[in-house]
């Protein structure tokens, strides 16, 4: 069998096989890649063809952040580092990072019991993108028996952006935006949630394909 091969065409668009998880998972956590709205990260085309994956892989590389080996030998061989499990591309493509097995590098200090989600843009999406995070969140938290409900910054459990799990400075139980290291992922989860994961009014950018 030519390994080669087998390795440079890794089921990216596929859900990982979910069987045998043994890492307790509590928390979803959904960033943004922060790049301008306008822009997909696909570049190329045919097998020059590079994905939102490919280049938020590279930055990671960049970064520092380096996958176990034996982790990215079993699941996206051609992902070197990229630190989260899930990417949401402009045209609403899901694509796989690391496995859920795998503890991401996304968020410090709630790694090693979460899954790191990332749409691609900086605060608003494209409608394609919502349905897709919609679509996927539910059986997320169903499949890691996670709560579908915005963790509070008292009960870390549920779902919540990156930028809810700033440092709460003054102690008064809420993350207001005064306290946000990042602004990421540019929008209120505990607003979308509510709001029954409707596509956001005033975070919606125009179809791409
Ligand atoms: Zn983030």
């Amino acid at each position: 069998m030519d390994t080669r091969t087998a390795a440079s065409s890794p089921a990216r668009n596929a859900e990982p096989v979910e069987t045998g998880i043994n890492r307790p998972i509590t928390l979803i956590v959904i960033h943004c890649s922060a790049t301008p709205n306008e822009r997909t990260l696909f570049s190329g085309s045919g097998r020059e063809l590079r994905t939102p994956v490919d280049e938020i892989d590279k930055w990671h590389f960049d970064r520092g952040f380096l996958r176990g080996a034996a982790a990215a030998q079993r699941f996206n061989p051609s992902l070197r580092s990229i630190g989260y499990h899930y990417v949401i591309a402009r045209n609403g493509g899901l694509f796989t990072g690391r496995h859920p097995e795998e503890v991401g590098a996304h968020v410090a200090g709630y790694n090693r019991n979460s899954l790191g989600v990332c749409l691609i843009g900086t605060d608003s999406y494209t409608p394609a993108q919502w349905a897709t995070l919609a679509d996927c969140l539910p059986r997320w938290c169903t499949a890691h028996r996670v709560e579908r409900r915005f963790a509070t910054p008292a009960w870390r459990e549920g779902v919540c952006g990156h930028r809810d799990l700033s440092p709460d400075k003054n102690g008064d139980g809420l993350i207001t935006p005064n306290e946000f290291i990042k602004r990421c992922p540019g929008f209120s989860v505990a607003d979308w949630l509510r709001g029954g994961m409707a596509p956001l009014e005033g975070h919606i950018s125009p179809e791409v394909r």
